[in-house]
């Protein structure tokens, strides 16, 4: 049987190390002429999807280049308050095991464990997806037309392959208002092991540095109503980013001033991607495609390295039978996707105080986090409701 995977990035590769492993011939389309090894930004894999990269034989070398994140200091420039939490802390609140790691430097950990078995084409994408009564026809913008058993899309948030099978964009993403620039620097301040952050109320800049990087990476969040800007337009971007963020205080003059010569500039609204189904006919979705909680916000990279598993897991549980497999797959997804959307807007709101009220209680509860034993905080976070250690709760099947 032979599946096309759009997309090489985190979903894409790990579904097609599942596939091949379960006996499919799989081809991985990327647009990209290349995997883009700068510019990237740190993605977490909680518990399940460090069970998955244990499974995959990959754990090791995931954690050989783990950021090494140890401290985020937390800024309030209107109050001059500055507080240290240990990033054990934090995320001993949403799961029991963390792993940080550069996306570039997973997605190539991840490729490079595919590569010998799975067809892989760069610089090309999916111009067109005919079904037939046996398979699928598929056109490319640079290659020969060339026929599937499947076609699945984990081409990210803006996925083409959703695009051609259920429509417009607009029709399946929602905006929960807040915006996200992010772009790498010099890293003149010599941070290592640290994320150094400035928040106000509605605003947030941070700035990290890894000692695998050799740059630092700058990140900024701020909420607000939907702006209509052009996408193509980097310029007016980092206008708009400028005029949101500039007057934060502390570090943030001297960050963007570097923005103007940064070599790489990534800017977007978080927006989910909400779908009742994301399969239809011999086209699937995984990862950002299908059900992105939003970027930054909602643990994305954890949810898509576990719909990949699972995708792979239903059709080769189900012979091949793609009504069936898609059926399941979607079944399992269900309670982790709508967890993590929840996750995701909550993230989105105590992350960027959106009121004086808010920001005071973010730099207590950092201080509380700080005062008190990591075993104490993960007892504490099982209490909660709502979906904050919805990473955990995931079950993994063995298939
Ligand atoms: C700035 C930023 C910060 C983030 N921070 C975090 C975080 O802290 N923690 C976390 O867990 N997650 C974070 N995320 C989200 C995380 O990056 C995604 O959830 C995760 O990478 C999803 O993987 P994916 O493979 O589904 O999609 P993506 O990583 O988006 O990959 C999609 C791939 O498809 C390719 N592609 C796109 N269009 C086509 C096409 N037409 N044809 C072929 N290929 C195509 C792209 O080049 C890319 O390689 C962040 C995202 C962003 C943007």
């Amino acid at each position: 049987m032979r599946i096309l995977v759009s997309g090489a990035s985190v979903a894409g590769p790990v579904l097609a190390y599942w596939l091949r492993r379960y006996g499919f011939d799989v081809t991985v389309v990327e647009r990209a002429g290349s995997l883009r090894k700068t510019a990237g930004h740190a993605v977490d894999l909680f518990r399940p999807a460090v069970r998955v990269v244990e499974r995959m034989g990959l754990r090791e070398k995931i954690e050989a280049k783990k950021t090494g994140t140890d401290i985020v200091t937390l800024v309030a420039p209107r109050t001059g308050r500055r507080v240290d939490v240990k990033v054990a802390n934090l995320t001993a609140a949403v799961s029991d095991e963390h792993i940080e790691v550069m996306r570039d430097e997973l997605s190539t950990i991840f490729y490079e464990a595919t590569r010998e078995h799975v067809e892989y084409v760069f610089g090309d994408s999916i111009a067109s997806i005919v079904e037939v009564s046996d398979g699928v026809e598929v056109t490319f913008e640079r290659g020969d037309p060339r026929r599937f058993d499947l076609v699945v899309g984990a081409d990210g948030l803006h996925s083409t392959v959703r695009r051609l099978t259920f429509g417009p964009e607009e029709r399946f993403t929602t905006f929960i208002g807040a915006y996200l620039g992010v772009f790498s620097l010099p890293n003149y301040l010599n941070l290592d092991g640290q994320v150094l952050t400035y928040v106000d109320v509605g605003r947030l800049a941070g700035i990290y540095g890894d000692r695998h990087l050799g740059d630092a990476r700058a990140i900024f969040l701020f909420h607000g109503e939907q702006i209509d800007y052009d996408y193509r337009d980097i310029e007016q971007q980092k206008q708009i980013l400028r005029s949101r963020i500039a007057s934060l205080g502390g570090e943030v003059g001297r960050l963007l001033e570097h923005m103007a010569d940064s070599p790489a500039f990534y800017f977007d609204s978080i927006t989910q991607v909400r779908m009742e189904s994301w399969s239809r006919g011999r086209v699937t979705l995984v990862g950002d495609a299908g059900y992105s909680p939003g970027p930054a916000v909602g643990g994305g990279t954890s949810l898509a390295i576990v719909g990949a598993y699972v995708l792979a897991g239903e059709l080769a549980a189900a012979g091949g039978d793609h009504v069936k497999a898609f059926t399941s797959y979607e079944r399992e997804m269900h309670a982790p996707v709508l967890a993590s959307r929840t996750f995701a807007r909550g993230t989105a709101r105590t992350l960027v105080p959106d009121s004086a009220g808010r920001l005071w209680a973010m730099v207590q509860a950092a201080r509380l986090a700080n005062a008190l034993p990591t075993g104490l905080i993960r007892s504490l976070s099982k209490l909660q409701r709502g979906g904050a250690r919805l990473h955990d709760e995931i079950r993994l099947k063995d298939y």
